[in-house]
């Protein structure tokens, strides 16, 4: 399961600088959503790696 995020975390660096992922459940979520897709929350962080 931990790999499984580390895998989809590490796929959206190669591409981006920035990260957007979800407070409650972890899933990593697209530029500009506003709600997770898994569990609804709004709690979405934002992650900038520089
Ligand atoms: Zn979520």
């Amino acid at each position: 399961m931990l790999t499984d995020r580390m895998d989809r975390l590490l796929s959206r660096l190669t591409r981006r600088e920035t990260v957007y992922e979800c407070r409650r459940c972890g899933t990593t979520v697209d530029d500009g959503t506003d709600n997770c897709p898994e569990c609804g929350s709004d709690a979405i962080v934002q992650y900038r790696i520089s």
